[in-house]
This record gives structure tokens, C-alpha cells and sequence, in this order.
């Protein structure tokens, strides 16, 4: 059974009277320890195991409060007097944690609930305490207010879970806004880039067009020129057509950045579109001695979409397979997947692509080898711009890949491209 700890305190004027006179007067002594005793003794008496210590002055009593925790205070007094009433409140100030019960000769309602209103939790009266009640008025006391601690230490764990909930809140609230703002820095950061890659690449575009084109020019005039100058002008312009490439794939991504790419409906015969864009590459393709064979089966050649970016999308996708396979070949296959749909497939037996990095290829200068010293040229931009081409022109890319065996890179289409009205932007692509 739980041992009890339990406070008495013998406060009232008349009982400190009594044991005053007591070291005088004998009988009254008997008659106070008698009254003294008999708490204690109906305490024995009970069925509870207690332990009671005793204070006579509230210095004392409050000395053991902070000392010891009590379960329970007895406060035995006669009568209500100020002195006691100003005993409990300031006992009530100085422990709040500790249930007080007052035992008294006499209680009138409004004394009671003084008391009460001073925090005591029970009055018993003296002339009808017997063990049992006081037994189970302190169990009931005791229990009720642990229940009641209980329930306040809940409560004050709830506010101060709700504080803390709150300060997090607020916390998430400010790092909400902070991250409002570098995404709208980032966005402003992006569009700058773009408006500048747009910019930079359109500058360039036009003197490479005129190295370009006096190359040519040079080219036609090959009498002129030494053997060993005519080498040199198709240097410049096999170099300058190879920058206006990379120009022109900058371009392309900054305007599909910015939303800015016009989409053409052009009638194209995809054979005779296959046919023309490969046969350039074929002459690359055989300088690194690779085979380059054309599958082209299909019944219905004619489609409707956007030639240029058509061209553009097989040219990207061609000159990959060229550019990472060493040894091999190299195979364009066109067919029809049903009569709407119609697939380019590019297979190549090259360095082939990891697993993991199947998805990444696709993302914007995002290449397999990124260190400066790789063995490949390129600006990381041929299948972003690719993937999103095929994306606009309602298809599908797709890639499979073995490393060390190759990739095949499959391009599905619709037969008819439909263009929505606000996608129709003034940026012209040249013919096909
Ligand atoms: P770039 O060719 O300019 O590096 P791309 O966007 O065209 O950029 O390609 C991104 C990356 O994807 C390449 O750097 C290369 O690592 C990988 N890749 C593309 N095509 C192939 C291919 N046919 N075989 C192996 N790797 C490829």
C-alpha cells in the first residue's frame, strides 16, 4: 500500500493558547494532546499507511513544504479566525501543489466557503471524524488532485506544444516567403539568361552567316587559291558551319525557354525529308568508316508537320549516334506505327548510356561526361532541344541503351500535326 506523507498543522489561536498554558496548567495539556492524538490516532486507526510530521507556526510549515512533498496538509484549528484564513491563503500562495483539508469544531456555510474560496479542498468536522471518513476524505482529496494535476500538466503540455507548433509554423511561414522570393529571383535570373542567350546567339548569328558565306564564296574560287589555302577556307568553313550549328541550338533553347517557338504545318514527304537530311551525314559517317544503312518502310510517306524542326530533330539525333559510336553502324529506320502515328528510329552500336543517366540526357547541358578533358564536342543542348521539339510537335522520344553495345533512339509523331492558335508566334524557321 502507498505510504502517505501528511502535514498537521496545529494553527489556531486557541490550541497555541492551549499549549502555551499547557506547560502551565496539566489538564489542558491532556485535553490539547488529547485532540493532538486523536488525528493521529484516527490516522492509525485507518486502513492507510501514513507518515505525518507536524508544524505548529506557518515558518515551519512552509520550511517543510519546500523540504519535503507532502501527499496531503491537515490543518487542524477550532474555529475560523483571521489568523487562520490568512495561515491558508498564504500556505495556498507558497504550495500549490499540495491538497489542504481543514478539520474544525465548527463550519458555517459561509465559513466553508471561505474557506474553499482560500483553496481548501475539504472541511471535516471534528465532532464527526472517525477514521474511515478521514481515511477516505484524504484518498479522495489526494486522488482528485493528482487527477487534477494530471489533467494541468496535459493542458500546460498541450500550450506548449500549441507555442511551439506556432513558432514552427511561423518559422515555415517566413522560410515559405524566403523561398517565394529566390524562386521569383531565380525565375527574373532564368529569363535573363534566356533573353541573353537569345541575344548573344542572335549577334553571333549573323557574322558566322558572312564567314560563312565568303567562305563559299572563296570555295567557288578554287583557281585562286593554293592547294594549301583552298585546305584552309574548309577549315573556316567547316569550323564556322560547326559554331553556327551550336548558335543555332542556343537560339533554338532560349526561345523554347521562352515560350517562343513557332510551329509550321508543312506537307513533308518523310522520305524523301529521311533521305536528304542523312545523305549529308553519310559523308561523316564514312570519314569515321561506320556503315550507314536506311530502313525506310513506309506505305504512306506523307505527313504533316513542321519540316525545319522535323530536319533538326533527325539531324540532332543522327549526328549523336555518329559522334559516340567508334566502330559500327549507324541505322535510320522509318515505319508506321498505325495510321496515325509514324516512328524514326536511330541505332547506333557506340559507347551506349548508362541506366541511370537515360532520363538526365534529356535536361538541358546536362552531358554523361562532364569533365573538361571529354572526348566528344558539344554544347549539352542537342537533346533538350530535341525532346522538347518532339514534345511540341505532339510526339514521343524514347531511348534504349547497353553500354559498350549502343542506343537506339525512337521518335513517334503524328501523321497530322494540329497547332494551337497561340502557339502560332512570329519566329519563323527557314524552309525546308
Ligand atoms: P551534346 O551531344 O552536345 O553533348 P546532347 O544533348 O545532344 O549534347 O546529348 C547529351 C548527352 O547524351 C551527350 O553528351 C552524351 O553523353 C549522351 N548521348 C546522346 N546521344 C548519345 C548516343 N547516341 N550514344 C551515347 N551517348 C549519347
Amino acid at each position: 500500500m502507498e505510504m502517505l506523507h501528511v502535514l498537521i498543522i496545529e494553527n489556531d489561536r486557541a490550541i497555541q493558547a492551549a499549549v502555551k498554558r499547557a506547560i502551565a496548567e496539566q489538564p489542558v495539556v491532556e485535553q490539547f494532546i488529547v485532540k493532538q492524538l486523536t488525528i493521529e490516532q484516527m490516522l492509525e486507526a485507518s486502513d492507510l499507511t501514513v507518515e505525518t510530521f507536524n508544524a505548529t507556526d506557518l515558518a515551519t510549515a512552509i520550511t517543510e513544504l519546500e523540504n519535503y512533498p507532502f501527499d496531503c496538509i491537515l490543518l487542524n484549528t477550532i474555529s475560523l479566525e483571521d489568523t487562520s484564513l490568512q495561515l491558508l491563503h498564504e500556505l495556498a500562495a507558497s504550495t500549490q501543489s499540495t491538497p489542504m483539508v481543514v478539520i474544525t469544531e465548527q463550519a458555517e456555510p459561509q465559513t466553508m466557503q471561505c474557506w474553499q474560496n482560500a483553496g481548501v479542498a475539504e472541511v471535516l468536522l471534528r465532532s464527526s471524524l472517525t477514521p474511515a471518513l478521514l481515511a477516505h476524505t484524504l484518498r479522495y482529496v489526494i486522488r482528485l488532485h493528482r487527477a487534477e494535476e494530471r489533467a494541468r500538466l496535459a493542458a500546460q503540455r498541450l500550450r506548449d506544444n500549441d507555442q511551439l507548433l506556432l513558432r514552427q509554423y511561423q518559422v515555415i511561414e517566413k522560410q515559405e516567403q524566403q523561398i517565394q522570393q529566390l524562386n521569383s529571383q531565380l525565375l527574373e535570373a532564368s529569363q535573363l539568361k534566356s533573353q541573353f542567350l537569345a541575344t548573344v546567339s542572335h549577334e553571333l548569328r549573323t557574322p558566322m552567316n558572312a564567314i560563312i558565306g565568303f567562305s563559299q564564296l572563296l570555295q567557288r574560287e578554287r583557281e585562286l587559291l593554293s592547294l594549301r589555302q583552298a585546305n584552309m577556307v574548309n577549315r573556316i568553313l567547316s569550323n564556322a558551319k560547326h559554331l553556327l550549328g551550336s548558335i543555332n541550338e542556343i537560339l533554338d533553347f532560349s526561345r523554347i525557354q521562352a515560350g517562343q517557338l513557332a510551329l509550321k504545318q508543312d506537307s513533308v514527304n518523310l522520305v524523301h525529308l529521311i533521305r536528304a537530311t542523312t545523305e549529308e551525314l553519310q559523308t561523316v559517317a564514312a570519314h569515321k568508316h561506320l556503315s550507314f544503312e536506311v530502313h525506310l518502310d513506309l506505305p504512306d510517306s506523307q505527313i504533316v508537320t513542321d519540316c525545319t524542326y522535323l530536319q533538326q530533330i533527325l539531324f540532332n539525333l543522327i549526328s549523336n549516334a555518329i559522334k559516340f559510336t567508334a566502330a559500327g553502324s549507324i541505322k535510320v529506320e522509318a515505319k508506321e506505327l498505325d495510321s496515325n502515328r509514324v516512328a524514326i528510329i536511330v541505332r547506333d552500336t557506340g559507347i551506349g548510356i548508362k541506366p541511370a543517366d537515360l532520363e538526365r540526357i534529356f535536361e538541358p547541358f546536362r552531358q554523361v561526361d562532364q569533365t573538361a578533358s571529354r572526348d566528344h564536342s558539344g554544347i549539352g543542348l542537342g537533346l533538350a532541344v530535341t525532346a522538347a521539339l518532339v514534345q511540341r510537335m505532339q510526339g514521343r522520344i524514347t531511348v534504349k541503351s547497353a553500354i559498350g553495345k549502343g542506343s537506339e533512339f525512337q521518335v513517334e509523331l503524328p501523321r497530322q500535326l494540329v497547332v494551337p492558335p497561340l502557339s502560332k508566334i512570329a519566329v519563323a524557321s527557314s524552309g525546308c
